[in-house]
């Protein structure tokens, strides 16, 4: 190593420094169900019910008491049909003696207590001849089975996923208290920039970080309160820096962040508040800025759009869950990787890769941070350490897009 480059910062030091930062957002509001997918639970959830609320039928069939199955004569010759009982209908008590036919969801009748799938039955002469044997309880949901009155569904800092919203309405919740929104604005900065849309000319590119990182920060359930391109000036970036921090809990900028003459940001956040520029030992993404606009936390990203992804990945999405109350840790998963790689260096690397079917990974060609391609074919991050290769077999910790990204 070059003895006049400062020492590379770990991924999980400036994690660390990033994280004492993160104050959790106080506020609170009450949403509807409807409004809830994607929100943080500001609180514990206590079902008032048990569900199911009451015993009810697993299967369309006929509900009996088993003591009587124990009567030669009623399981020679069945049961009488005394009452009938669809979802939704009260049950009255069953009559000694006879049987109830039934329909899946419907309740039990007090004093039965089993069904007999219809399948398994006979019907002969209006009456139901039953199996020899029926256990206790036979296609019977038992109340409280799923949910019990007074557990605890759901906890403080749940990232609301559909099936929460669905385990919220069946104890009858209409609506939940819920983290506040973080405002988010985001920066684009680079005079080559250009939106989809418009004409390619010569020098430009299309500016993708935007409306991935809006992307990103949606499914994290974030609001983006300011979005803007910004040109490489001084005058440009301190305006925009301002304007976006007066609007938001968190600014996130893209590029611009090195020292080279047309990066202007890190001097701007210098004059508005304070910056740490980290060269990271992270492959892709060795740039990442963290710091204030006054009192606002600021990110400065890498350009790069791979760089923008796997940072926002490791740093923002860790952040914004701290600010929302959630756990921030990503699940790591170890897969047996189908691939060779050289040894790595001095910086710890995210491949993109793709798991397949037997929980095995492949890994995109072209590892160059510049790919955008790859992010896409891929679906997870696997992680090399530094100073390490890959042999085929070798199990790699990996992170899963599906658990990232939701
Ligand atoms: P910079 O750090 O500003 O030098 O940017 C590093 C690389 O990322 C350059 O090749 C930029 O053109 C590219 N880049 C920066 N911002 C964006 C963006 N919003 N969308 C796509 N590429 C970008
Ligand atoms: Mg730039």
């Amino acid at each position: 190593m070059n003895k006049h480059q400062p020492a590379l910062t770990s991924i999980d030091d400036a994690l660390a420094a990033i994280l004492q930062q993160a104050v959790p957002v106080q506020k609170v509001e009450p949403v509807a169900l409807d409004q809830a997918l994607a929100k943080i639970l500001a609180q514990d959830v206590f079902s008032s019910i048990d569900v199911p609320s009451d015993n009810n039928s697993a299967m369309d069939g006929y509900a009996v008491n088993i003591d009587d199955l124990a009567n030669k004569d009623l399981q020679a010759h069945g049961l009488a049909i005394s009452q009938r009982i669809a979802a939704g209908q009260a049950a009255a008590p069953l009559k000694a003696g006879s049987c109830a036919r039934i329909f899946t969801g419907a309740p039990i009748p007090a004093g039965a207590n089993a069904v007999a799938m219809q399948e398994v039955c006979e019907r002969i002469n209006e009456k139901i001849k039953f199996p020899a044997q029926l256990a206790l309880n036979n296609n019977i949901r038992l109340a409280g089975s799923d949910i019990a009155k007074g557990s605890r569904i759901l906890a403080k800092g749940h990232h609301l996923a559909p099936q929460d919203l669905g385990l919220l309405a069946a104890i009858g919740v209409q609506s939940v208290n819920v983290v506040a929104s973080i405002k988010v604005a985001i920066l684009a900065t680079g005079d080559e920039l250009i939106e989809p849309g418009q004409a390619l000319s010569a020098g430009k590119i299309y500016n993708s970080n935007q409306p991935m990182l809006r992307a990103l920060l949606t499914k994290l359930g974030a609001e983006i309160s300011y979005c803007a391109v910004v040109e490489d000036s001084h005058a440009a970036t301190l305006a925009a820096l301002q304007q976006a921090a007066a609007s938001a809990d968190l600014v996130i900028s893209t590029g611009g962040v090195s020292v080279g003459e047309e990066d202007h940001v890190k001097a701007c956040v210098e004059q508005l508040g304070q910056l740490d520029v980290w060269k990271l030992a992270l492959k892709p993404g060795k740039p990442l800025a963290f710091g204030r606009l006054g009192q606002t936390p600021f990110f400065g990203l890498p350009g790069n759009p791979v760089a923008v992804f796997v940072t926002f990945l490791l740093f923002v999405r860790p952040f914004i869950k701290t600010l929302q109350g959630a756990n921030g840790r990503p699940l790591i998963v170890p897969m047996r990787a189908n691939f060779t790689r050289q040894k790595s260096q001095v910086r710890q690397e995210y491949l993109r890769v793709k798991v397949q079917d037997n929980a095995s990974l492949d890994a995109y060609p072209d590892q160059n941070s510049g790919v955008l391609s790859s992010t896409v074919w891929a679906n997870a991050l696997a992680l090399v350490a530094p100073h390490t290769s890959v042999s085929e077999g070798d199990f790699l910790p990996t992170l899963l897009f599906s658990e990232l990204l939701s």
